[in-house]
C-alpha cells in the first residue's frame, strides 16, 4: 500500500513541538503589543501580480519560488511567499494607508525553495510593519522592538546593518556597479551571470568566495548615496549608538526584495549555520506607490520562527502545567475516575488530566505514568470507590496520601497549586 507523506519541504509540526511555536509566538506578540502594534490577518492565496508588482519581476522569489495557480476563472492566484506586500495590499483596500498605522502578523509563508536545514518549502514568519513615518525615528523604533524581543527570549542575535538609498541613489550605483563587474563577466557562474544582467546589486550578498574576493573592490554604495539618504541613515547609526545598541555596518547587505530602500537590516544567529539569517528588514518607501499611486513611507521586519527554534531550544522553557495521570483498577470505577478528573481541572486551567484507559496492575500504570512525565497519580482502587476517596500520590517524592472527594479540592489547592 502506498504511504503516504508530507509534501518534500513541507514539515508537520508534531505535538512535542508545538507548545515552542505557541510559546515563542505569544511572547513576539506582547512585544509587538508592547509597542502599539495590532495584529492583522490577511488571506493564504492573494492575485499572482500583487508580488510580481510589489516584491518585482528579477527577483529570486518571483521568478522562481512561487506558487502559482490558474484557477476556475483564470486568474493567477498565488501563495503568499512573505507578508508585506499582503499586509500593504489590506491597508490601502481598507483604506487604513492614510494614517499611522502599526500591525503585526504570524503564519505560514510558501517557497518553492531547496529543502535545506533552516530552508523549508512552508516556513512561519512573524512580522511587524510600520506605515506612515518617514523619519529615522520610525527605524530606531523598529530595531529597538526587534531588541526588546531577543532580550525577552534572552538572545543575543548580531545586527548588521546598511544603507541602500533612495531608487535614484540605488539607479546611478547599479550603472558602476554593472561597469565594474561586467569587466570580470568570464569569472561568474551562469545565475551570477543572470543576476548581473537583471539585478546586479543581488550579487553584493553572495557566498560565492570568489565573487567575495571580485567585490573587495568594487566601488561601494555609501559613495552613491544622496545627502537625505546619507543623513538619515548617520540619525539612525547615532540614536543606536547613543542607546547602546551594537551593530555591523555590512556594505554589501542587500535584501531579495525590489521594495526596499534606505535602511536594511538583518540579525544573525551566533551559529555556523548557513542559514543563519533570524531576521530581516528594512524600510520601503516605494511600495505604496506601486499599490495606490501615493507615496506612503513604511518599514518593517520579519523573524523567521522555524530558524529562531532552531537557534534557541525553547523546549525546556519554564514549565507551568501540572500533569495529574487517573489510574483505575477496576473498569466499573471509570464514571467516578471521570468525576475526580472533572473536579482537578475545575480547580486550575494549569492542571492536565489524563486517564490510563487500561487498567492493569498498579505498578505498569505507575511506569506508564513515570513515561508521561505525570506529576501526580490518582490512584483508585476497590477500597477507594467504596469510601468516595483517591489515593493522590506525588511523583517525585513518591509520597501518596488517601484523600476524601470532599476534601479534594482544598488539599490540591493548598498543597500543589
Ligand atoms: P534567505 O537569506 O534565507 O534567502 P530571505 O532574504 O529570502 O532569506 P526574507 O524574505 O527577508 O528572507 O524573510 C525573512 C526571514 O524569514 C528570513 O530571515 C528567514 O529567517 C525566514 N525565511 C525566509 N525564507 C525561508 C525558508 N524558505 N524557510 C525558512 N525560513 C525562511
Ligand atoms: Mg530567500
Amino acid at each position: 500500500m502506498k504511504k503516504f507523506q508530507s509534501v518534500r519541504g513541507m514539515r508537520d509540526i508534531l505535538p512535542n513541538e508545538t507548545k515552542s511555536y505557541r510559546d515563542l509566538e505569544s511572547k513576539l506578540m506582547c512585544s509587538a503589543n508592547q509597542f502599539g502594534f495590532k495584529e492583522i490577518k490577511t488571506p493564504i492565496l492573494e492575485d499572482t501580480n500583487l508580488f510580481i508588482k510589489s516584491i518585482g519581476g528579477g527577483t529570486d522569489i518571483v521568478d522562481k519560488e512561487m506558487y502559482s495557480f490558474v484557477d476556475s476563472k483564470k486568474n493567477s492566484i498565488s501563495m503568499r511567499p512573505e507578508g508585506t506586500a499582503s499586509c500593504a495590499r489590506a491597508l490601502v483596500e481598507h483604506g487604513l494607508n492614510e494614517s499611522i498605522n502599526k500591525i503585526w502578523y504570524s503564519g505560514p509563508f510558501f517557497r518553492h525553495e531547496r529543502p535545506q536545514k533552516g530552508r523549508y518549502r512552508q516556513f512561519h514568519q512573524f512580522g511587524v510593519e510600520f506605515i506612515g513615518v518617514n523619519s529615522y525615528e520610525a527605524d530606531f523604533e523598529i530595531i529597538s522592538l526587534a531588541n526588546n524581543i531577543w532580550s525577552n527570549l534572552n538572545l543575543n542575535p548580531r545586527l548588521t546593518i546598511n544603507s541602500i538609498g533612495d531608487i535614484k541613489d540605488r539607479k546611478n550605483y547599479k550603472e558602476v556597479l554593472l561597469e565594474y563587474l561586467v569587466k570580470y563577466k568570464n569569472d561568474l557562474t551562469e545565475s551570477e551571470k543572470h543576476k548581473l544582467e537583471n539585478n546586479p546589486l543581488r550579487l553584493l550578498d553572495t557566498k560565492n568566495k570568489n565573487l567575495k574576493k571580485i567585490l573587495e573592490d568594487a566601488p561601494k554604495i555609501s559613495t552613491y548615496l544622496s545627502k537625505e539618504s546619507k543623513l538619515h541613515f548617520e540619525k539612525l547609526l547615532e540614536s543606536l549608538d547613543n542607546s547602546n545598541i551594537k551593530y555591523l555596518k555590512d556594505e554589501n547587505l542587500v535584501r531579495g526584495l525590489d521594495y526596499y530602500n534606505r535602511t536594511v537590516f538583518e540579525y544573525l544567529d551566533d551559529t555556523e549555520n548557513t542559514q543563519n539569517t533570524i531576521c530581516a528588514g528594512g524600510r520601503y518607501d516605494y511600495l505604496f506607490e506601486t499599490l495606490c499611486d501615493k507615496k506612503i513611507p513604511a518599514l518593517g521586519f520579519a523573524i523567521g520562527i522555524e530558524r529562531l527554534i532552531e537557534y534557541a531550544d525553547f523546549s525546556n522553557e519554564n514549565k507551568d502545567t501540572i500533569n495529574f495521570y487517573m489510574i483505575v483498577l477496576d473498569v466499573k470505577d471509570h464514571l467516578y475516575s471521570q468525576e475526580i478528573a472533572h473536579l482537578i481541572r475545575g480547580i486550575s486551567k494549569q492542571f492536565i488530566v489524563s486517564n490510563s484507559y487500561n487498567y492493569k496492575n498498579l505498578k505498569s500504570q505507575l511506569k506508564k505514568a513515570d513515561k508521561l512525565s505525570a506529576d501526580y497519580c490518582v490512584i483508585i482502587g476497590n477500597e477507594e470507590s467504596k469510601k468516595n476517596t483517591c489515593q493522590l500520590k506525588n511523583m517525585s517524592s513518591g509520597q501518596q496520601e488517601n484523600i476524601h472527594i470532599d476534601k479534594l479540592k482544598n488539599y490540591i489547592k493548598d498543597k500543589i497549586l
